[in-house]
This record gives C-alpha cells, structure tokens and sequence, in this order.
C-alpha cells in the first residue's frame, strides 16, 4: 500500500486484520489487490439496499447510485458523502490513478475514474473483496 501520513480513527495491527477479514478481503482492503473482474460478488448485484466498508461497517456506497460499467467491478456514480472516502494519488504500475480509500478505518476500496455518469461524472470502481452489502430492510443510522 502506498505511504499515507493520515491517522484513521479506527487503528488495528496486521494480525488483527487477517483475523477479522477472509484472504481475498485481506489482500484487497489492507494490501490494495484488485480482484479479477467479473469475478467478485457485487458486480452483478442490483437488490436496493447499501454497500458498508468490509474493515469497519461505515456506509460507503447505496444501491441507488449503483450503475453498470461494463467493467466487471462493483461501480457507482457517487459516494453516501464525501467524507467517507479518503482520494489518494496512486502512481502504481505506470498510471497515475486516484485510490479511494475508507476514510474511517484506511481500507483500500478501489479507485475513482472521471468517466462516470452524471450527475457527478465520476465512476468509483470498486472490489466487492472490499465491501458489504445489506439489504434495504435493514434500519439505516
Ligand atoms: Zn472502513
């Protein structure tokens, strides 16, 4: 993962992570592995309802700004709020992207793109290894 000065209010070790996340979880959110397109759980998935942060539950994304890329990532066109989600410039393998990251707890999430839908223009392509659904019938806080 790219150096960051930040300090995120949710702070845990190495191991804890391991323990708290499944592999694949693991090597996405605390090491910023892309999973395979099409290969994750949420790139096809349109049941309403929102998308948490797999390292500490903080409501990143709804379904209602979901849309389909055609990448075979999770994609949408706009986070719940701004402040959810840290930008980070990332010059990794050649290109100058911009990671997105839980602004809570630092997980990778995936990147941010300008090719986006209106109204905001932006396409956040994100792995499913990174998040959680739940279903609308849950109570939103
Ligand atoms: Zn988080």
């Amino acid at each position: 993962m790219s150096s960051s000065d930040k300090t995120y209010p949710v702070q845990k070790t190495d191991a804890e992570w391991r323990e708290q996340l499944d592999p694949m979880q693991y090597q996405v959110a605390r090491h910023a592995a892309t999973e395979r397109a099409f290969t994750g759980k949420y790139w096809d998935h349109w049941q309403s309802g929102e998308y948490k942060c797999v390292g500490c539950g903080t409501r990143l994304f709804e379904a209602d700004t979901k849309f389909d890329a055609g990448c075979g990532w999770p994609s949408y066109w706009a986070p719940v709020n701004s402040e959810v989600i840290e930008r980070v410039v990332d010059k990794s393998h050649g290109m100058v992207r911009v990671e997105v990251r839980c602004n809570n707890c630092g997980s990778h999430l995936g990147h941010v793109f300008p090719d986006g839908p209106q109204p905001t223009g932006e396409r956040f392509c994100i792995n499913s290894a990174a998040i959680d659904f739940a279903p609308d019938s849950d109570s939103k806080p």
